[in-house]
């Protein structure tokens, strides 16, 4: 009784910490202890669902949130006698994705069938890349420029592209499976690379540097939580220079972080295991954040033989070297490529631009509204004021109401000295709320300019002083904090409106 309760206690602080405090994760790492004698090896198995209205072989709909099993043709549903037909679209992202990571994208690559039984998968069969995928090799290269202290390339094995599956739905009608072939056929990029990784950090890393890539590539929204990016992640441990030691598959794993903690968690149990004399067999095992450990799925003795055969309904996949030219001349600027740009061209931290980076679109909005304007300032009102109030706001920055106009004219009327940078939060609370004009307007209307006025200023100040003798008297004897408290007067006197600078200078000249 009391274990237990002791028990799910602990297990509540842990899902506190998850939902609280992902800097609380760290502590649970293992890499200290791990890398005293043993080594970890992880590679990753990525499917990514390729970014196309159609499906890879059927013309239906890939949207979501339709109702159940309605974007579903013969072909999805595979109907006897429908035969499949390649969405090019798909090949087109694939073959981008593929020459961004540097792989060799193949001239002839071609379509096989792997079987087994499951009822979200109609055909019996799923089609793949299993004999000659679309791309092989090819590398992930992490390094300072994603916060890691070193560089380092992670191996691709190879790209191959696939269908996925239907849904099975288990828990909406008790004692039933239910069916929905909405995401049946959907196109998917699977990536798998060379177990290259030694910690859990470069895997997190390694995961988001992909995702990052199909964002600006557009080839996949790379959605973890959504499942529009599925990651499996293999571990194993040895000691260096010793063969590597048996993997464990993780699957199921819905975000970097839980992946990370997955890995560090997996990596300790096969270290214990190993330690006290036992083995780690060759298994699929899934993750509970819950407990904070991984579990059994099933292993590897009841695999079954997948009995892959050429896909005969589909011609071999033949591309020439003028569309891969063209494919890879209409590359965007990638990730990488971005960040060193924008550090040097705008003189702005890396920090800086990871955090424009972070929400889709800011790079765009920043570079717009830091046209001839102070680029750090710019970075700035972004970075900390737009963002932190669509974040009380509860708004997503895809969905940001502010223009760039609209924010340059904040920032300008404060570089101009026509409002301070505290008047120059309120505008942009204003825009946020739905406020069109731009601020000289906004200003004029609501009497919100700086004052200026020098005599009006001096009486302020003047009045402020007689009024504080003592606190006056305080300063004189060298207690310069009070200083800041007379400005801070004065500025509730005139509503934050007066001229920080004018308010300095006449200050100092009474005071001192
Ligand atoms: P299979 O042919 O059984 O699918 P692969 O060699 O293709 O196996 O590897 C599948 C995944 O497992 C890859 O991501 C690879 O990096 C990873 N992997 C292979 N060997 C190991 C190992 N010893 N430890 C950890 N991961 C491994
Ligand atoms: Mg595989």
């Amino acid at each position: 009784m009391f274990t237990t309760t002791l028990k799910s206690k602990f297990n509540n602080i842990i899902i506190n910490l998850y939902q609280n405090n992902t800097t609380h994760l760290k502590k649970f790492s293992t890499q200290n202890l791990y890398r005293e004698k043993w080594e970890a090896i992880i590679g990753l198995e990525i499917h990514a669902q390729i970014n196309s209205k159609k499906k890879l072989f059927s013309t239906s709909s890939t949207s979501f949130n339709e109702p159940v099993n309605t974007n579903v043709s013969v072909i999805d549903a595979a109907f006897p006698g429908t035969i499949p037909r390649l969405n090019p679209k798909c090949i087109d992202l694939t073959v981008a994705t593929s020459l961004a990571l540097s792989g060799n994208v193949q001239l002839v690559s071609s379509f096989d069938r792997k079987h087994y039984f499951y009822p979200d998968l109609p055909a019996g069969y799923q089609i793949t890349q299993h004999y000659a995928p679309i791309s092989l090799g090819g590398k992930v290269t992490v390094s300072p420029l994603d916060g890691l202290e070193y560089e380092k390339d992670i191996r691709i094995k190879q790209i191959q592209i696939e269908q996925d599956t239907g849904k099975s739905i288990h828990d909406v009608r008790p004692g039933m499976a239910l069916i929905d072939l909405n995401r049946a056929g959907t196109g998917l990029m699977e990536i798998v690379t060379e177990p290259d990784m030694r910690t859990s950090k470069e895997a997190g890393l390694a995961v988001r540097k992909l995702q990052a890539l199909f964002r600006a590539i557009g080839s996949s929204d790379g959605n973890m939580e959504e499942g529009s990016l599925r990651c499996d992640v293999n571990v194993s441990v040895h000691e260096p220079g010793t063969p590597f030691g048996t993997r464990c598959e993780i699957k199921n794993l819905n975000s970097v972080k839980f992946l990370m903690a997955a890995v560090d968690v997996e990596i300790e149990r096969q270290i214990a295991e190993l330690n006290k004399g036992g083995t780690v067999i060759q298994e699929t095992r899934g993750y509970n954040v819950a407990t904070n450990q991984t579990f059994r799925l099933r292993t590897k003795e009841t695999y079954t033989d997948y009995r892959y055969m050429p896909e005969s309904d589909l011609p071999p996949l033949i591309l020439t070297k003028d569309y891969l030219t063209r494919i890879y001349n209409s590359l965007p600027e990638l990730p990488d490529d971005r960040k060193r740009r924008l550090m040097s061209q705008y003189h702005i931290s890396l920090n800086d631009v990871m955090s424009l980076m972070r929400e889709n679109g800011g790079v765009e909005y920043f570079e717009e509204v830091a046209k001839d304007r102070n680029s750090r300032h710019v970075v700035n009102w972004i970075t900390h004021e737009l963002y932190g109030l669509l974040n009380i706001k509860n708004i997503k920055f895809d969905h940001n109401p502010v223009t760039t106009q609209q924010l340059g004219s904040i920032i300008d009327s404060i570089e101009t000295d026509e409002i301070t940078a505290k008047i120059g939060k309120k505008v942009l609370a204003q825009m946020i709320s739905g406020e069109k004009r731009l601020t000289p307007d906004i200003i004029q209307e609501k009497g919100w300019k700086q004052l200026t006025n020098m005599d009006e200023l001096e009486t302020i100040c003047k009045n402020i002083i007689s009024k504080n003798s003592e606190q006056v008297y305080q300063y004189k004897q060298g207690n310069k904090n009070i200083y800041q408290w007379l400005v801070g007067q004065v500025m509730r006197e005139t509503k934050s409106k007066a001229s920080p600078k004018l308010v300095n200078d006449i200050l100092t000249k009474y005071l001192d």
